[in-house]
């Protein structure tokens, strides 16, 4: 177990990560030829619809051996549409390496993923590819890693360039060694090399010595530092997330490939030592607990993902499904490499396997021996924001479609399949327009149904401007005599939050009928109190409960969930309600000619412009703008810069919609 690493890879769009995947998998000996991302022939981007677009959208398991480590390399999904996918991918993850363009350095995306692993506390290194490329800057994306990260990046390979600044070797920092690329080196470049390779060798010491007692120790002595004690402080710093070892080199020319792999084994965690706080030790002779994060139907075939947290799990074991509080017997075992499935018996601890058979599991699931109960912290997505209308061409296929889609959103937990209150049609909420558009791909594909997407809608939200308080008393008759629930409710903003229902009741309340409220109340926070919007940015605390007299016979649970969803309702009518809408970081590239009419559109809907940088791939515009301004943005950009348009959008937020609206 000490032997395994499991990492994902993570980046913006177009940085490098299929191709550094791909490399990967061919210096470990696992793919003969080196498929190129624009042939459609990369191994992991293996469903159609990733070839088509050019984009991972379903992360793929797989396993590498390296230098007799195993690596459990996990191909997360590079656009922000598919965030669930990185979200549940960070659950199993011990470690990141985060990709950077050497010419763009920091981006939206690359912010985005680094909060994601932030927030799973999931210990990274960057690798800034693309040095082969002119432009590329090592030392500005090292500069704009600390700055809009905020955290401390510690170069650990440096590019070497010769005489004439050409890009050619890269230097181990902590092992000193200079690696040329095949051509001869002058004097003067070796020298020079050496001395930057020395200073960097010195700051990486420094910034060891700033958070680990030894390294501090032998610095202020005056002792030399070995390489061996460097690296243990620098990995004891990486893996405490203290600090950010980067690397670099060239996906493409496979150049510095292996020095990350290295980096990897000698720096990222293993499994024992990246235990949350509320997850199982890793001890493979324990009972056995894990957690299905990903759910796949393929080809007939469902493929339940599983990471292990402890024990050992075999095939034709029984084991507890928490959740749903039945016993399934494991049917078959596999492990994922490359393309292939490889039957297993067992699969320990820090592992990832695939259960194969319709077991009726879903993401999030806890796995556990029926004799040892165990639940780890499942993994939470983001709430659907944009909503389509799937309108069949013939009307007799809506209720194949209905159902297409919800086989679909078993796998993808931030789907939300509906039927449409007006017209009883399909109605399909995901996290942006990219990601019903695949929906609606997939779906063809599956069930070769003809239908078209209409009515996008945004989603709003529904929150508080001030605190307040109410009560409500509501009254029945219950088995024949009149009783009265009392129930008082408190609400409070909670901006940058999803909804949050606490109980703040008396300690002697009646357990059961608290337990009812809360019930209700979160119910409500999905559905809207005042309007039929969900509700977030808001905490709501049940203050005070009563049923008169106690008891009741069946029947005072729901006199207590009127009361506290009307006591909810007052309260939140008492604390100038407001609706809020969800807010995109917008970035566009576009050529320099198109720039006013990109600007001039973006104006007209809206949207506040914070920076335009003219550079040589052309305009680069940096804004923020409601979701709903932004719908079919991606056909009309096209239009306006005849194809040669990017616009990425990021979820930024959520803003108070101006009274008007
Ligand atoms: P992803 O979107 O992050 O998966 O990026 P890809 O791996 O698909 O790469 C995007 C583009 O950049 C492709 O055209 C790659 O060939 C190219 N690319 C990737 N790595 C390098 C590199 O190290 N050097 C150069 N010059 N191009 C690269």
């Amino acid at each position: 177990m000490d032997r395994l690493r499991t990492l994902g890879i993570v980046a913006h769009v177009d940085a490098g990560k299929t191709t550094l995947t791909e490399r990967i998998l061919f210096d470990a000996g696992l793919q003969q030829g080196l498929g190129e991302v624009e042939e459609g022939t990369s191994a992991t981007d293996w469903m159609q619809q990733e070839q088509q677009r050019g984009i991972s959208i379903t992360a793929a398991v797989t396993r590498v051996p390296w230098r007799g480590h195993l690596l459990q390399l996990i191909d997360t999904p590079g656009h922000v549409d598919f965030a669930a996918e990185v979200e549940r991918c960070m659950r199993v993850l011990d470690g990141v390496v985060v990709v950077l363009d050497g010419r763009r350095g920091v981006e939206s995306q690359t912010e985005a993923v680094w909060r994601q692993a932030e927030r799973w506390s999931v210990p990274a290194l960057a690798f800034v590819n693309k040095l082969d490329r002119t432009g590329a800057d090592f030392a500005g994306a090292v500069t704009a890693i600390a700055a809009r990260l905020r955290c401390t990046p510690v170069p650990v390979v440096l590019p070497l360039y010769d005489d004439a600044g050409r890009f050619c070797g890269l230097g181990d920092v902590l092992g000193g060694a200079l690696h040329w690329f095949p051509g001869a080196q002058s004097a003067a470049a070796v020298v020079r090399s050496t001395g930057e390779l020395h200073a960097a060798r010195e700051r990486a010491l420094e910034a060891c010595a700033e958070i680990d007692e030894v390294v501090m120790a032998d610095f202020v002595a005056g002792r030399p530092v070995t390489a061996a004690a460097l690296q243990a402080a620098l990995r004891r710093g990486c893996c405490a997330r203290r600090l950010l070892p980067v690397l670099c080199g060239s996906a493409l020319r496979n150049q510095g490939v292996d020095l990350l792999l290295d980096a990897v084994v000698a720096l990222l965690p293993k499994p024992a030592d990246r235990v949350r706080p509320d997850d199982p030790a890793p001890d493979p002779a324990a009972p056995f607990c894990g957690m299905v994060f990903k759910v796949q139907h393929l080809a007939g075939e469902v493929l339940a993902y599983l990471r292990v947290f402890r024990g050992t799990l075999r095939s034709g074991d029984v084991v507890q499904n928490a959740r749903a509080a039945v016993r399934l017997q494991v049917p078959a075992l596999c492990f994922l490499h490359v393309l292939d499935r490889v039957p297993t018996a067992r699969a320990s601890a820090g592992e990832i396997a695939v259960i194969l058979g319709e077991l009726g599991l879903a993401t999030g699931d806890t796995l556990h021996d029926p004799a040892h109960a165990c639940l780890v912290t499942p993994v939470r997505f983001p709430l659907p924001v944009v909503t389509a209308t799937f309108e069949p061409r013939v009307s007799a296929d809506a209720a194949a479609l209905f159902r297409g889609l919800a086989a679909l959103a078993i796998d993808d937990p931030t789907l939300v399949v509906e039927h449409d209150t007006d017209s009883a049609l399909p109605s399909v909420s995901g996290l942006g327009e990219l990601h019903l558009e695949i929906t609606a791909d997939r779906l063809r594909e599956a069930t070769g149904l003809q239908f078209e997407l209409v009515r996008h809608r945004v989603a709003m939200f529904e929150t508080v401007s001030a605190p307040a308080s109410a009560s409500a008393e509501v009254h029945a008759e219950i088995g024949g005599r009149e009783h009265t629930a009392l129930v008082e409710v408190e609400v409070l903003p909670a901006p940058g939050q999803d909804a949050v229902v606490e109980d703040a009741t008396a300690p002697n309340s009646p357990p059961a009928l608290v337990a009812a409220a809360l019930a209700e109340l979160r119910g409500r926070t999905r559905i809207g109190l005042r309007s039929a919007n969900p509700v977030r940015d808001l905490r709501i605390r049940l203050r005070a409960l009563q049923l008169l007299p106690q008891p009741a016979p069946g029947g005072g649970e729901s006199l207590v969930q009127e009361a506290a969803r009307v006591a909810a309702m007052r309260a939140v009518g008492s604390g100038r309600p407001r609706l809020l809408e969800p807010m995109v970081a917008i970035e566009v590239r576009c050529p320099q000619e198109s720039l006013s009419a990109v600007l001039a559109d973006l104006n007209a809907r809206g949207a506040s412009i914070r920076q335009v940088a003219a550079g040589d791939l052309g305009a680069l515009i940096h804004g923020r703008s409601a979701l709903a301004r932004m719908l079919g943005y991606a056909t009309r950009l096209r239009s306006i810069t005849r194809g040669h348009g990017m616009a990425l959008l990021v979820p930024d937020g959520h803003q108070l919609v101006a009274r008007e609206v």
